[in-house]
């Protein structure tokens, strides 16, 4: 069993002709927690279930708790999640609808993570968000299924917030003999690989700000930093504007609502920011997200 789907592989016309090259879009917004996160949750809580685990323990308010919250409710396992003041209703909502049990708790991440590690015992896991091994083998099956489809990208666009997902989508090129370039992509408020990439090693920003609420790790994992020296990982920043209007075209042309954490990968092929014009496929990672209202869309502004 699997708690993650098979997602559909489609081609961009729109983003193709903007861009000169054939588009593919994985479209991790159809998982069923809404977001990419559950390949690698969903791989990470079975294998701590099969070692004996029956609590789940998280403290993310985002997608990484989402879907520990629906991989607990699949699994018959009871999740806590622990959240800070400042996490949105909306997030609570969405958690609670899983049947989540929801703590909160502080005034930042910090301290409702500190809750949660000191709620541990020995028949919970911990699911982190994105510094773990399991996490990114269970993400890397989307590149299996890539292939699968009989796509051999010769690049791939996706979004970083702790690189959990850059990651995954290297050990699922690896396993799959894809040694081609990865642009990484953040929003600059939010952009810790870029900073780590520019120190020489993985920095904690002194603020993260902007819509890009999902790319909101203030270091990325040592993982994602040493890959860098591994393949060709190119780099990128966009502006929060240019990441919420693209994932409002991309609503328009591939009826998908997705977050502005998604929309900055989307915005490196809506604003051409990359020339892929010589790749004969380009693959772009629609990582998803359930945050994002279209009214917080419309209402932006930046
Ligand atoms: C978590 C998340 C990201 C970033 O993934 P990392 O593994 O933290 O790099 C990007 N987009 C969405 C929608 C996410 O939920």
């Amino acid at each position: 069993m699997s708690l993650s789907i098979n997602t559909p592989l489609l081609e961009s016309l729109p983003l193709g002709r903007l861009n000169k090259t054939r588009v593919w879009m994985k479209m991790e917004a159809m998982q069923p927690s809404g977001s990419f996160k559950i390949r690698g949750v969903g791989h990470a809580c079975e294998q701590h279930y099969a070692r004996g685990a029956r609590r789940f323990i998280s403290s993310s308010g985002g997608n990484a708790g989402l879907a520990v919250a629906y991989a607990g409710r699949k699994l018959g396992v009871p999740v806590i999640v622990v959240v800070p003041e400042s996490t949105s209703e909306r997030a609570r909502h969405l958690l609670s609808l899983e049947g989540a049990d929801v703590r909160v708790h502080g005034k930042t991440w910090a301290e409702a993570n500190e809750l949660a590690l000191s709620l541990l015992n020995n028949e919970d896991a911990f699911i982190h968000p994105f510094d773990d091994q399991l996490l990114w083998e269970g993400h890397a099956s989307m590149i299996d299924e890539v292939v699968a489809a009989g796509l051999r990208p010769d690049a791939v666009i996706l979004s970083v917030g702790g690189g959990g997902l850059l990651a995954g989508v290297d050990a699922g090129l690896r396993r799959n003999n894809l040694d081609i370039p990865i642009f990484a992509v953040e929003t600059v408020g939010m952009s810790s690989f870029h900073a780590a990439l520019k120190s020489g090693h993985p920095v904690s920003l002194p603020e993260l700000t902007g819509v890009a609420t999902s790319l909101g790790a203030r270091q990325v994992c040592q993982r994602a930093f040493d890959l860098a020296s591994e393949r060709e990982i190119i780099s990128l920043t966009v502006s929060d504007k240019q990441a919420v209007d693209a994932c409002l075209a991309f609503l328009d042309d591939h009826r998908t609502l997705v977050e502005p954490a998604c929309g900055a990968s989307l915005a490196a092929l809506y604003e051409s920011q990359i020339d892929v014009s010589k790749m004969g496929n380009v693959l772009v990672i629609v990582c998803g997200g359930s945050t994002a209202t279209t009214a917080s869309l419309q209402g932006f502004k930046g």
